[in-house]
């Protein structure tokens, strides 16, 4: 067993080195550890996550979110194209809500980005799957800490708008990018409410042909919209803008208002306080989930959940006093 664990040991100091180096083979290989729903890998991919943490380089990570067939993977393969051509190191990640509830995939079933895929600057990772929402959010986080960790400076990360995916995403990024469509006039119709908020830019796609004129007075009234919000505590102006991905047209344009916004907020030490807090928000949520997770798997609590619930039912006992009658019993249980 000793022995055991110290080969287990050197084994994942040696993969935290060639993720270090660059290597794409370990480095998949770290995120399938990560992604691994074994509790050996848990411990393994703590380990790891460990040894890379004070190695990572500095990095922009941006969140980028719209309905299928909105452009996503068309405007993030050219987007990585011409950042890879400009010597960037890209990784996109997915985080994909679809396959958590359908076990299919959105995100992963068609081939996506095919070009990117090849480039060797790039580094695409199909998305985690068959777990919660928030078990997904966290692997995609440890993910984005060993991308880092290999060098890559632009961190994408793509998600489909699901549920509460989309605050998922935007609890792990710097830059929140909303890609939609020109629609019927109506543009603020069926909003997500809360999405707009989230968002530091919105991004009117597929800008080009007759949906030019479309897509510019959408351009206009999302432009309005965003106005009439109070002023983000970073001091950042939302923008709307146009963009075609099939023609790349503006995508150059999004790229500089994504680096324009990291120097703004980096001289306003905004950028550094908005990771700060998004590092507490995740500590205290592993909290959470660890507390929850050993409560519930404790063979006391599991016992005694049913017939506390038969109680419920016929109106024995009250759901409030019931849930504090088990919390203590699992409380004394740990003293
Ligand atoms: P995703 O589901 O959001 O990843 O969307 P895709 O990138 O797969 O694009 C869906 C469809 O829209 C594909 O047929 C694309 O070729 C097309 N598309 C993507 N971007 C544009 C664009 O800028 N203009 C036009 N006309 N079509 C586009």
């Amino acid at each position: 067993m000793g022995l055991d664990r110290k080969k287990t040991t050197f084994s994942i100091s040696d993969l935290a080195n060639r993720i270090k180096a660059g290597d794409v083979a370990a480095l998949a290989k770290g995120i399938t550890l990560i992604e691994s729903t074994l509790p050996e890998h848990a411990e393994q991919a703590f380990f790891l996550i460990e040894k890379c943490m004070p190695h990572r380089v500095e990095s922009v990570r941006v969140g980028i979110t719209g309905v299928p067939g909105v452009g996503k993977s068309t405007f993030i393969e050219v987007l990585g194209k011409q950042l890879t051509q400009m010597n960037k190191k890209v990784a996109i990640l997915a985080v994909d809500p679809t396959s958590t509830i359908s076990k299919g995939s959105i995100l992963g079933d068609k081939t996506r980005m095919e070009e990117l895929s090849k480039d060797p600057l790039a580094f695409i990772r199909p998305t985690a799957s068959g777990e919660s929402l928030g078990g997904v959010a966290r692997k995609t986080r440890e993910s984005i800490l060993l991308c880092e960790a290999a060098g890559y400076e632009i961190i994408l990360v793509e998600t489909v708008g699901v549920g509460q995916s989309e605050v998922a995403v935007h609890s792990m990024v710097d830059f929140f990018l909303l890609l939609k469509l020109a629609g019927a006039g109506d543009e603020l119709q069926g909003m997500k409410r809360g999405v707009m908020e989230m968002a530091d830019a919105i991004v009117i796609n597929k800008a080009d042909g007759d949906n030019k004129k479309k897509a510019e007075a959408a351009k206009s009234e999302f432009a309005r919209a965003l106005h009439l919000y109070p002023p983000k505590p970073n001091n950042w102006i939302p923008k709307a803008v146009t963009c075609s991905a099939s023609e790349n047209q503006g995508i150059f344009e999004i790229w500089e208002m994504v680096t324009d916004f990291a120097a703004q907020t980096k001289k306003e030490g905004h950028f550094n306080k908005n990771r700060q807090d998004q590092n507490q928000n995740w500590f205290l949520q592993a909290i959470e989930d660890a507390l929850k997770s050993d409560f519930y798997q404790d063979q006391k609590i599991k016992s005694r959940m049913a017939p506390l619930i038969d109680q419920i039912q016929s109106n024995k006992i009250s759901p409030y006093k019931a849930a504090q009658q088990l919390v203590s019993e699992y409380l004394s249980g740990l003293k």
